[in-house]
């Protein structure tokens, strides 16, 4: 899940995993909104600068990443 509101553009997340995030009108999005929590998709989250990206279990809703959030 992507936060617009919060996401600066700064692209890291379409850099470091380019199969699963993109950049729409300079913002970045999930290319699917339901995807395996692998370790590509708990670093991007790690590494966005705004918190932008929120890894949860879509099962119970746990915060799997950002870790420190
Ligand atoms: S890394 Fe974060 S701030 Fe940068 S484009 Fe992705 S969601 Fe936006």
């Amino acid at each position: 899940m992507s936060d617009s509101g919060a996401c600066a553009g700064a692209g890291v997340c379409a850099s470091v995993v380019p199969t699963r995030f993109k950049l729409v009108d300079g913002y970045g999005e999930p290319i699917e909104p339901e995807v395996e929590p692998d370790d590509q998709v708990l670093l991007a989250a790690n590494l966005c600068p705004m918190g932008a990206l929120r890894v949860t279990d879509a099962a119970t809703g746990e915060l799997l990443a950002p870790e420190d959030d």
